[in-house]
Parts: C-alpha cells; structure tokens; sequence
C-alpha cells in the first residue's frame, strides 16, 4: 500500500480473495487501519470472476468486519441488500467472459440500489466496447466506475477520467494485474497522464493490430506534455478486417462528445483508412500510394486522411542531404523492398523525379511496384552492383531482433548515402557497413519522428517538440534492448 502511494495511487483495492489464505480479523484490521490512502475493500467471489476460497457466509462476515476499517467495501449486486456491511459501499457487477449485452438496464439497477459509487466491468469483444463503458459514465447519475476489460478495451481504463470516473485501477507492476487489460500505476500517471485528464480533453490515438508495442502513445502523449497541449493518446486494439475498422471509425464518429481528433493508423489497416475517409478527402500522393497513416477530424465529423510516412522519409533524405525536395529530381536512388513502406518511398520519389529501381526478394512483387510508378526493378540480390548514389532499405532485413544481417553483402562504389527505414536498432548492421565504406548514413529515427510530428501538427496546429519526441523513441530503444 505505500508504495501504491509513493506511486501515486490516492485510493488502494484489497483484494482479500487474491490473498494465499483467508485473512483472520486482526490481520485485516492491522492492514486496513494503518493503511496510508483511502481503501476499497473487496473479496470477489468465483462466480463474478475473484478466487475467494472460502463459503459466503465467511466472506460476508470477513467484509462486515473490514467495513469498519476501509474507506469503502466493494459488493456484488447478487449479494441481498439485506447482507450488505454497514458503511460507503461500491456495488459492482462483473462479467470475465461476455460484454454485458443488457449493461444500461444493469448500470440503471445498480444506480437505484442504496451504494454511494457504481462500479460494472465487463470483457471488452472489440474496441467498441471501451466506448461503451464511456456511455456509461456520460449518463451517469451516480459516481461510477465503468470499465470495459482486455486488451480491446484498455481504452476506457485511460480516457475515463475526462468523463468524471470514480476511479480507475491500475496495476502496481506489469507482473500483477488483477484484471485483464490493466495498465500500471506508472503508465497511468507517466504515459497518460492521468492527472492531468479533464472534461476538456481532446482524444487521440492508434489504430493497429497488434498494437501493445507501438510507441506511439509515448511520443504523442509525451508531445502533449512537452507542449501543453490538453490531450491524450491511447491504443486501439482493432483485428484486421475493412469491417472491424469501419466498425469502429462509425462508433467513434458517432459520439461528437468524445472529442476525438485524430488517429494514427498502421499494420494492418492503412488501406481500409483510406477506403473509410475517402479518396476526395486524401493528398495526391496519398491517393497514388493507396493508404494512409493518419486521420484528423475535423468540425462536423469531416475527415481529412494523409501518409505521412512518404513526406517523412523524403524529409529525412533530403535533410541529410542538404538538399529541397525539388533537389531529388533526375537522382538515382536503388529502394530496397517492395511492401508498404518501399511503396510509400518509392511513390513520393517518382514523384519529384528521381530515377528508382526497385529491389525485391520476391521478384513479382518488385516489378508490380516498379511497374506502377514507371520505375526499373531487379532482384535484391543485385543491389550490390547498382549505380545509385543512395540506397534506400525498406526491407525488414536488420530490425531488432535480427541485427546481424544486412540487405546487401557489400556497398557499391559510387553511393553516397545510405538511408535505412529501420529505426530499431538505431544504428543497423547496414549503416555500420555502410559508413565504415564512406557513405553518409541515415537512420529510420528521423523518419519514424518526422511522421509523429506531421500527424501531431496536423491535429493540433503547433508545431511538434521534435527532440522530445526523439529522445522519447531513444529512451524506449535503449530501455527495451
Ligand atoms: P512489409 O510490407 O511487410 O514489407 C517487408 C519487406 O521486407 C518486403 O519487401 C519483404 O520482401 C522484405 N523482406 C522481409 N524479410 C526479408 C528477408 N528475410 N530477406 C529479404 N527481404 C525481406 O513491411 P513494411 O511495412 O514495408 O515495413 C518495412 C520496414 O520498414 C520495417 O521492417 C520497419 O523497420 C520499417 N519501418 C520504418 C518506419 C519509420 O518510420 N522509420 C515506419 C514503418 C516501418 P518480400 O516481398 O520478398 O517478402
């Protein structure tokens, strides 16, 4: 409990049914009256998903007791009003396998019950289901906590506090959650900021799948910070499909209330994102590559779609170049890879003229590419003879945890930069070679914080705390290797 304080927390559960062995009274009167911050006392029974051992009637008898000691007792709505303990009481209703169809009608009965707070957490079946627990807390007519649990609906456990939850619960250490879907006491306060959530709160976030090691949420949420700006950024875990994208981009759209800007969208629905917002409502160069990464709404709902992987990583060359993007035309640059990212690369520098040749291990698929946007192609294995002067890898050949190998056996003469997309490591195998040759050498860091800060940009019109959005990735690279 005190380092739950010292962390920040201003209210602990104990959750007597996750003890080793039912607590005699002394012991939970020794842990609840010496306890630092407010209390919720709870000992979940089986059948609402907790693991008290013991029958009902000693459950019952061990929270009358501990009523006596904790701020509030936590009691499931199966449990007659009659056997409630004397004092603040959070009457609450869990569902660990469904996502509680019938929730309003619920959350209406638990509010006309005699408890002073509300509490229904429930198994979020999709992201639609963390706005739902947003619904509750909206038409709230008592403090409430709602809570849509999983990795779907990690969502609700964050932006709650914008709508004036009771409480949210956090997990002291990843290693101990007690419900699925937790964040921990650090994330909530460090990450998301918690504190600093408020009915005023714009909302932003990333669309993926998977999406738990996406470090968008800490360079936007960091951005906010840095910046002032009064927003959060928060994960969405949403399954590949055009339909489950849609699905959620109506739920989203449907509740204005949720103040919801913008969303960075990656693997694997970059093109449902563009099929969504509509090609009227994309940059050209977007519309030529066929997918976006971000979204920004707008006033009434209109929506606004661009890629800002290309003008990124066109930015990133250039920068290290010294040179406009009109200073690519007539270049000859080898690309290495055919997929999303190399499409992306490849569309942008055929469009301000360089001479591209693309390089693929599967051959069909860099001569589809190459033959879209009028360039040349050859396999991958020959890209050590090109007469490029850059070299672009957008291959995954190198990324973490893979490090030791290359796209290419050795660097040909004549190229003078070396531009790897790749931003983990920071420095890959091929750039080691590369600069060991002579080569400038560019890392995917600047690409990966050009295209943060684009997006940021274009959500909240001021410019983007770059070196806080690059220390951030620096900080999560080194601390994850
Ligand atoms: P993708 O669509 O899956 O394409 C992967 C590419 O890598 C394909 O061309 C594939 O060739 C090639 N490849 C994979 N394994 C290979 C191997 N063992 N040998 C040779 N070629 C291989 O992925 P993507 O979205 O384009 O991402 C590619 C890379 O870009 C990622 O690994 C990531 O590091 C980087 N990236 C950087 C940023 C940034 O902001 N800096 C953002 C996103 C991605 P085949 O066609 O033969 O399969």
């Amino acid at each position: 409990m005190c380092l739950a304080a010292r962390k920040g927390a201003d209210t602990v559960e104990c959750r007597l049914d996750l003890l080793d062995q039912i607590p005699c009274a002394d012991e939970v009167q020794s842990l609840l009256a010496s306890a630092p911050v407010d209390t919720i006392v709870t000992a979940r029974p089986e059948r609402q998903g907790g693991r008290f051992g013991g029958d009902e009637s000693t459950r019952l008898e061990l929270l009358r007791h501990a009523a006596r000691f904790a701020t509030f007792v936590d009691i499931e709505d199966d449990v007659p009003v009659a056997q409630w303990p004397k004092g603040r009481i959070i009457v609450s209703r869990h569902d660990f396998s469904g996502n509680m169809p019938q929730l309003q009608q619920i959350v209406r009965n638990l509010e006309d019950s005699s408890a002073e707070v509300v509490k229904v957490a429930f198994t979020a079946q999709g992201p639609r289901d963390a706005l739902r627990a947003l619904d509750v807390l909206r038409d709230a007519r008592k403090p409430t906590i709602a809570l849509a649990m999983g990795e779907e609906g990690v969502a609700s456990r964050i932006v709650c506090a914008k709508f004036g939850a009771f409480g949210t619960f956090a997990s002291l250490d990843s290693e101990s959650p007690t419900a699925p879907g937790q964040v921990t006491i650090d994330q909530m306060t460090g990450l998301y900021r918690w504190n600093d959530i408020n009915a005023d709160t714009r909302l932003f976030g990333v669309i993926a799948c998977p999406v738990a090691h996406s470090m968008s949420p800490a360079i936007h949420n960091a951005a906010f910070g840095a910046t002032g700006y009064n927003g959060v950024y928060v994960p969405l875990l949403v399954k590949a499909g055009a339909a489950n994208f849609t699905d959620l981009m109506d739920e989203l759209l449907s509740r204005p209330w949720l103040d919801w800007l913008g969303l960075s969208v990656t693997i694997p629905h970059k093109e449902n994102a563009i099929a969504y917002v509509g090609i009227g409502n994309c940059d050209e160069l977007s519309v030529k590559i066929g997918a976006i990464n971000t979204v920004v709404i707008q006033a009434s709902n209109a929506l606004r779609g661009m890629n800002t992987d290309y003008g990124a990583a066109v930015d990133s060359l250039c920068h290290a170049m010294g040179i406009e993007r009109a200073g690519l035309g007539g270049m000859k640059v080898s690309v290495l890879g055919a997929g999303g990212v190399a499409r992306a690369v490849v569309a942008a520098l055929s469009y301000y003229g360089a001479i591209v040749t693309v390089h693929n291990r599967t051959h069909e698929r860099a001569r589809a590419l190459a033959d879209e946007f009028g360039c040349d192609w050859k396999p991958l294995d020959q890209a050590h003879a090109t007469a490029a002067e850059v070299i672009i890898n957008c291959t995954s050949t190198g990324m973490h945890p893979n490090v030791d190998s290359s796209p290419i056996a050795s660097l040909p003469g004549g190229v003078r930069v070396v531009f790897d997309t790749i931003y983990n490591p920071l420095k890959t195998r091929l750039l080691v070679q590369s600069s060991h040759q002579g080569a400038r050498t560019v890392s995917g860091l600047e690409m990966f914080v050009n295209q943060a800060a684009e997006q940021f940009e274009a959500w909240t019109q001021i410019p983007a705390p770059r070196s806080v959005m690059r220390d951030v990735i620096v900080e999560r690279l080194s601390r994850d290797q």
